[in-house]
């Protein structure tokens, strides 16, 4: 098992007269996968945003072991082994294998000027790289696409090229914003096993911010609810989906 513990506590972002997250606490148990659901609204991509460093919260901490990531920048925060995808990016340029090597670039130790000169330490990195990168594109069903303009994929395996790429920094916690949103059944049905394969295989912990509550039934091991900011309930899929305070905010009764 690779991944620390990633623990948020009383965390509260404001924006001009919003509380987008009030004082919200959870912890990501080593290996697992935890979904954060909740209405549209209810904080859940804010929430990510302070995890991964590109909103500073008001009050709060976050902590990856014994870590304070608080208020680091996004890139040292990505750097600790922190990746994430975004709910509605979708990249439209370069090859699979580009794409992938790009999400490399924070691990890169050789430096551009290495890299530019073709020196042989920064060609045999190079060359370690393509390799691993690869072995991610075989793990998350993209290998027989490497050499595909992304452009020409379909929707679902572009948005599976954004999972494959936050893997490719190696990391040990994979932060996914909806990662099977506006997929056919089929391909929901694949990027699950994905999401399942990578896990087990590669031992990290999965926060997912998901909708399709089939999904999150048979993903995760434990679940937070947000709604209007503040976790109202944790706990297993099967305890929240009884929670009176979940049918609540769900069907607004
Ligand atoms: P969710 O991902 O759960 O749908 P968000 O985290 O995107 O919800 O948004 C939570 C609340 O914060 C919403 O009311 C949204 O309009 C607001 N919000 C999110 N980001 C910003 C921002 N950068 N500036 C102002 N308000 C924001
Ligand atoms: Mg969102």
């Amino acid at each position: 098992m690779n991944a620390p513990e990633l623990r948020a506590e009383d965390v509260t972002v404001r924006f001009a007269g919003l509380t987008a997250l009030d004082e919200v606490s959870f912890t990501v148990a080593p290996g697992s996968a935890h979904a954060l659901i909740g209405p549209n609204g209810a904080g859940k991509s804010t929430c990510f945003n302070v995890l991964s460093g590109l909103y500073r919260p008001a009050t709060g901490s976050v902590r990856l072991g014994e870590t304070e990531l608080t208020r680091l920048a996004p890139h040292r925060i990505a750097a600790l082994g922190v990746a994430r995808t975004f709910q509605n990016i979708v990249t439209t340029e370069g090859t699979v294998a580009d794409n992938l090597m790009l999400g490399r670039h924070v691990l890169t130790r050789a430096g551009f000027t290495a890299s530019a000169l073709h020196l042989p330490r920064a060609r045999r990195e190079q060359r370690e790289h393509l390799a691993r990168v690869r072995e991610i594109a075989e793990l998350t069903g993209l290998a027989a696409h490497f050499d595909t303009p992304v452009a020409l994929l379909s929707y679902g395996d572009r948005k599976r090229v954004e999972l494959a790429r936050a893997l490719c920094l190696e990391p040990r916690v994979l932060l996914l914003d909806e990662p099977v949103a506006g997929m056919n059944a089929a391909e929901r049905a694949r990027t699950a096993g994905v999401i399942r394969d990578v896990r087990a295989e590669l031992g990290l912990s999965v926060v997912l911010v998901e909708h399709d509550m089939g999904l999150v039934m048979r993903l995760a091991d434990e679940v937070t609810v947000l709604d209007f900011g503040r976790a109202i309930a944790h706990g297993s899929p099967d305890d929240v989906r009884r929670d009176p305070e979940v049918l609540r905010a769900y069907l607004g009764t």
